[in-house]
């Protein structure tokens, strides 16, 4: 008589695993499956298409109700198994039934997480797992409005299309900055929201659910920032959880999933478990190919057969139509990792390779996905790629080929081949207009025929084919690129940020098609900047790209502790002020008190954990960040002028403060230094600061570009103006004009050396109509850039950063 074999649930993973078993020895086993869901084994992976309307359940199924008659198995539907008992061997049914089983497999596979969030439980809120859930969100669709998807993974983002598709108004809110973290780096992250976006569906990162609200109801979603997103429904879609419970009430051993080893064997010798619900060798799967892998071994090992799981290499993709994505392995940063980077911005296409010691560890793919199958397997196999290493990233119809010396490479492209794909300019028009014209300049080739003037992408090419039609007579345009991630200048990239509306790092890494998936240390930092410096208000700020000054709002010291400096407008200070300075050193046993040269205290010597409370307790008396550290406005150094000076000609105090309190805050190319002296005698040393300011019986003289670091340089005067109103907006239309053509990392003066003084004047001087609309800019930007960097934090933002490392460790090791 053969044996019994009892299978809680009936999803894909034991679904494969009969059909093996039944394949080898259909007699071996008496077979009663209990399936909670009322229903047969369907292709769960296809829900999505069944909720955009692409197929139907029909179409789905996997074993219909025939072939469980025919392979004569029980099938116990819409009937959940309350109870295991090991030493009697037989599991209880929730009507009541029980069946006696020589072995049990256990494949009750995964439960969605439902973050507890008030409002979780009110009616219209709903998961995605089953097809009872992709009814209920038809029968909703059937109705229109608003649906909110929280969990911007593979399976928020399916859902968010299928309801898009369906007709509703999706709004999709995604913790982390870009989607699919998990599966993509943020390149292509952008890519994929742009394609979400593109078909009508919103998307918000950085969005921590507050509660879902609603009377009985869903009505809507309130975040964390107290933005109200009207729903619906709510599709929660943020993660699954092992479905271990039934397995841990019954005494087998339980972690996260069902610990089984290599056999599929829980602690119980005749218990196998397969699926989403077992920990194996510390990994719990979510997706069905380790399943599968799972399911060959545990039939095996049903009919006594020798078989082992020893783990699954995974691979991602999503499955909306019109996003081809892919993404397999490990491809966070690392010192020890190459990558390998190609970009076709026309095209919307991202690949990434990580190499490590010569091996495929990690691919991204998006946009042309046709060779992940092939990458996977390389990095499966752990195959070397040295030998083709040149040309591994075009896939593998080039595998192995010999990489073409470019300007060859170009030298075969037909006549007709686009060159310049934004302005539809061919090669034969490039070389005709080089030859015709006697072009020798790449700024020659732009402006005779477009060619290379819009995304800039192509820039490369069109020099090799100058260099191609000039031989040696021509040598590239002294262009210094920005770094070794693209060929492309400051210039050029600011240009470009402006022309296409780039508003993000990885829309600039794409559209300019950088050669490193992320960047680096140099190009980060410089793209932040610019993007604030141009999109003040839309862009926000990405503090990751920022130095270690400039993300801990203080500056670091030999010793790694750090120095504090308020804020001290124009250099004025008040006994109230001093008190409360004088009362943090003591509570903090701050060891040293300084007077800085842009008349301010330095309170030196803070360890890093310090420095919240330290800015707490001067917030509290009124003091804000000097931002003694930044790149941006750190100083105004006044001398008393006619407040108490018997030579001064002007009030220069007042004024200090006041363009300190119009200027605190603004970000700059570097930083920038003022100083504003009451007479030409000059005791605030105006004439060797950034922008100088000297007052004089007729008005103000404005000094622009001095320098007193490494190069000492006195200042060139820009022009004299009547009146302190005028005095206030030259100096913002210089800083504006700085902020907007000044090259990341370039001082005033350096870039007052490259644009010349009178570019300067030209604009701010002459041109009252450029003036007044650098000084309006100036002042818009402002609204974004005056908040204390200080309170924010004291407030709790970036409190990672000031957490001591052993406290992190401590915490991470308890999790
Ligand atoms: C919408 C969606 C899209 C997906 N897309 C992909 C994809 O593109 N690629 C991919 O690889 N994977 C995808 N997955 C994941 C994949 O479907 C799962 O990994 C796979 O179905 C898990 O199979 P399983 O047999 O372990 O568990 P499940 O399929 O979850 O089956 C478990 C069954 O057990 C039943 N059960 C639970 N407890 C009991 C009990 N006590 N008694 C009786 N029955 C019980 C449940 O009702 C359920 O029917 C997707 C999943 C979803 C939901
Ligand atoms: S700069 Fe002139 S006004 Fe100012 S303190 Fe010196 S002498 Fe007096
Ligand atoms: S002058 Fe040199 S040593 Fe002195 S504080 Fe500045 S950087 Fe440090």
């Amino acid at each position: 008589m053969s044996k019994k074999l009892v299978v809680i649930g009936n999803g894909m993973a034991p679904g494969r695993a009969l059909e093996r078993l039944l394949d080898q020895a259909p007699e071996a086993y008496e077979i009663t499956i209990f399936n909670a869901e009322p229903r047969v084994n369907y292709d769960r992976i296809m829900l999505s298409p069944v909720l955009s309307g692409e197929k139907t359940y029909q179409d789905i199924l996997i074993h219909d109700d025939a072939w469980y008659e025919k392979h004569g198995i029980t099938l116990k539907k819409g009937c959940k198994v309350t109870a295991i008992d090991c030493a009697g061997k037989t599991v209880t049914g929730a009507d009541g039934s029980v069946a006696a089983y020589d072995k049990l497999l256990i494949a009750t596979g995964s439960a969605p997480f439902i973050i507890p969030v008030p409002g979780k439980d009110l009616e219209g809120v709903l998961a995605y797992r089953d097809l009872d859930d992709v009814e209920a969100m038809l029968a909703a669709a059937e109705k229109g409005g608003s649906a909110v998807v929280i969990g911007g993974g593979l399976l928020g983002l399916e859902a968010a299309a299928g309801l898009k598709e369906r007709g509703m108004d999706v709004t999709v809110l995604h913790l982390m900055p870009t989607l699919m973290e998990r599966q993509l780096d943020t390149a292509a992250g952008y890519l994929l929201e742009r394609a979400i976006e593109a078909r009508g569906i919103k998307v918000v990162t950085g969005a921590n659910t507050h509660e879902i609200v609603g009377d009985g109801k869903v009505e809507a979603v309130r975040l964390d920032d107290g933005t109200e997103i009207p729903a619906d429904i709510v599709v929660m879609a943020v993660g699954i959880r092992p479905n271990a419970g039934l397995a841990k009430e019954a005494g087998l051993e339980v972690n996260r999933g069902i610990v089984v080893d290599d056999a599929m064997q829980t602690s119980d010798p005749d218990i196998f478990a397969v699926g989403e619900c077992v920990e194996h060798r510390g990994h719990c799967y979510g997706l069905v190919a380790p399943l599968y892998e799972m399911a060959k071994v545990v039939a095996e090992r049903l009919l006594d057969k020798e078989a082992g799981y020893e783990g699954s290499v995974t691979s991602t993709r999503l499955k909306v139509t019109g996003i081809d994505l892919f993404s397999a392995g490990d491809f966070a940063e690392g010192k020890d990792r190459e990558e390998i980077v190609l970009r076709d911005a026309a095209g919307g296409i991202y690949k990434r390779l990580v190499v490590r010691d010569d091996k495929l560890i990690g691919i991204v793919l998006y946009g042309d996905t046709r060779d992940g199958a092939w990458f996977f397997q390389l990095m499966k196999d752990e195959t070397p790629i040295g030998e083709m290493r040149e040309t591994l990233i075009f896939g593998q119809n080039y595998a192995g080929g010999s990489p073409l010396d470019p300007t060859a490479a170009v030298a075969a492209l037909p006549d007709d081949a686009e060159i310049c794909g934004c302005n539809g300019v061919c090669k034969s028009s490039i070389v005709g207009a080089i030859t015709e014209h006697g072009l020798t300049s790449i700024d020659g080739v732009r402006a005779r025929t477009k060619a290379s003037a819009s995304c800039g992408s192509c820039t490369g090419l069109v020099e090799q084919l100058m260099s191609l039609t000039l031989g040696e007579g021509f040598t590239p345009g002294a262009v210094q690129p920005m770094c070794g991630c693209t060929d492309l200048g400051h210039d050029d990239v600011r240009r470009l940020i402006v022309a296409k509306e780039l508003k993000s790092i990885p829309a600039v890494m794409q559209e300019l098609e950088w050669k490193t998936s992320c960047g680096c240390a140099k190009c980060r930092p410089a793209l932040n900047f610019y993007l604030i410096a141009d999109w003040p208000g839309e862009y926000q700020d990405d503090y990751q790209s920022r130095f270690i000054n400039e993300r801990v709002h203080a500056n670091i010291q030999k010793d790694g502790t750090y120095s504090v400096v308020p804020r001290m407008w124009g250099g004025m200070t008040s006994s109230a002020e001093l008190r409360a300075i004088a009362d943090v050193v003591d509570k903090f046993g701050i060891p040293t008190v300084k007077v800085t040269g842009g008349q301010r205290i330095d309170l030196l010597g803070v360890p890093k954990e310090n420095l919240p409370a330290v800015w707490a307790d001067l917030n509290a008396a009124g003091m804000v960040s000097g931002h003694a550290y930044a790149k941006g406005l750190r100083t105004v150094k006044t001398c008393v002028g006619t407040d108490w000076c018997r030579f001064g000609t002007q009030d220069s105090t007042g004024l200090g403060v006041k363009l300190e309190k119009m200027l605190w805050g603004s970000w700059t190319p570097h930083k920038v230094k003022l100083a504003v002296s009451g007479c030409p005698r000059n005791c605030a040393e105006a004439t060797c600061k950034d922008i100088g300011v000297v007052c004089v019986d007729s008005g103000y003289e404005i000094h622009v570009g001095g320098a007193a670091g490494m190069h000492v340089k006195g200042t060139e005067l820009l022009c004299t103006v009547p009146t302190e109103e005028e005095a206030l907006e030259y100096c913002a239309a210089i800083t504006q004009l700085y902020r907007e053509q000044g090259r990341y990392l370039e001082r005033i003066y350096k870039w007052m050396d490259r644009v010349g003084l009178d570019a300067i004047r030209e604009q701010v001087v002459e041109d009252e109509a450029r003036r007044t609309a650098l000084f309006e800019k100036f002042l818009y930007s402002q609204r974004f850039a005056q908040r204390d960097p200080w309170a924010e934090r004291v407030a709790g933002t970036d409190s990672h950063e000031f957490t001591p490392l052993n406290r992190i460790a401590a915490r991470e090791a308890a999790e």
